[in-house]
């Protein structure tokens, strides 16, 4: 019977857990869709035996009466997470050494997945997510543009990773990210990194819904840890400088574009526009939030020894509520930052480093 508990299980590296993990889980899934299938059938047969030898309640009891499910969407997925990417790879491996053929989909990064070489070889991971980002919206990713295409087909095996998969031609490989991202609604078994489970901004931002599924952590000591790291950030003065400068920028550009417009209207013309529909006052008042936040970092006391300060976990938010950085700003502020990375994502010219903007915006997320 379905029991719903968690469970701890420890054994010697090389003894074999991955494979117990998944042999265990995929038979357990075999036999629960055995039993809704049992089901269906007893219920056309209105109380009668399929097969005098074999009874009906004897094909899957991985269901106990109150679970009884009659659908084969309610068969549970399995998640399987672990801590890198090539560890998932290599149980992937293990996985086709077994009988079991699921289907699979691996979630991962840009960064793991992308391959297009124009955004791979750009060193930020903002970068690659803001040029993926634009090209996506403009069809300008051919690999993107073959996803559609590729889920009609059976596609599994490229977001596994497959190499097969892969020997196809340049023109016709399909964006493992969003193949990926669209393969895991069909997927009895979804890998993924911890972060993608254990982030609830990465869960939300995959539309990952936990309920009813069936969680493995591999190598769960270090789950603990990156739990920790989750809930963690860094902000380096550098970050923010970076930040205020990015924003100076921006306020220049548009300030040209106002008293360009200003000259415009007087002769009648055209009026100009940057591409940002933000409001000067208004990029002002964020530069101002940001050096706010600068002196309240730098107002911060710390003990001569140089071993830091440790504070309950609320000072955070007093500390940015002094910048007016608090609940109820967070959304309009996160959306005016948004739209000035874009603006700064396809502005011409020098390029301006926007790392600074994307870690704040990331913060305060
Ligand atoms: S759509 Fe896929 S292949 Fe294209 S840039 Fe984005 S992640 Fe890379």
């Amino acid at each position: 019977p379905l029991k719903k508990v968690n469970g701890i299980l420890e054994s010697p590296t090389g003894t074999g857990k991955t494979l117990c993990l998944l042999c265990s889980t995929l038979a357990w899934r075999e036999h629960f869709r055995d039993s809704i299938s049992a089901r269906k059938i007893a219920q056309r047969l209105g109380g009668g035996e399929l097969f005098p030898d074999r009874p009906l309640s004897s094909w899957g009891t991985a269901a106990t009466e109150e679970d009884a499910s009659t659908y084969y969407t309610d068969v549970p997925k399995i998640i399987y997470a672990s801590r890198t990417h090539s560890q998932l790879t290599q149980v992937i491996k293990e996985l086709k050494n077994t009988v079991y053929r699921p289907k699979i989909c691996v979630l991962g990064s840009r960064e793991q997945l992308c391959i297009n070489p124009e955004v791979k070889r750009l060193e930020s991971n903002h970068m690659q997510i803001y040029m993926c980002r634009t090209k996506v919206m403009s069809r300008a990713c051919h690999f993107y543009n073959n996803v559609e295409g590729e889920l009609g087909r059976e596609s599994q095996a490229l977001a596994s990773g497959d190499k097969s998969a892969r020997q196809r031609s340049w023109e016709e490989l399909s964006c493992p990210y969003y193949l990926s991202r669209s393969l895991k609604q069909q997927a009895d078994v979804i890998f993924m990194p911890y972060n993608y489970l254990l982030d609830s901004k990465s869960r939300k931002s995959h539309n990952l819904d936990l309920k009813g599924t069936v969680v493995i952590l591999d190598e769960a000591h270090n789950v603990e840890k990156l739990c920790e790291e989750s809930a963690s950030f860094d902000l380096t003065p550098y970050d923010l400088a970076s930040a205020v400068d990015a924003l100076s920028v921006v306020l220049e550009d548009q300030a040209k574009v106002v008293q360009h417009n200003e000259i415009n209207a007087e002769f009648n013309m055209d009026l100009a526009t940057s591409g940002l529909d933000m409001e000067l006052e208004d990029i002002a008042k964020i530069k101002k939030i940001l050096l706010q936040l600068e002196s309240a970092i730098d107002a911060v006391e710390l003990s001569p020894d140089d071993t830091g300060i440790t504070k309950e976990g609320s000072y955070i938010f007093d500390l940015f509520a002094q910048a007016q950085i608090t609940f109820q700003t967070k959304s309009s502020l996160l959306e005016s930052l948004e739209q000035i990375l874009q603006y700064l994502s396809s502005r011409p010219g020098l390029f301006v480093n926007t790392s600074g903007l994307h870690k704040l915006s990331d913060i305060i997320q």
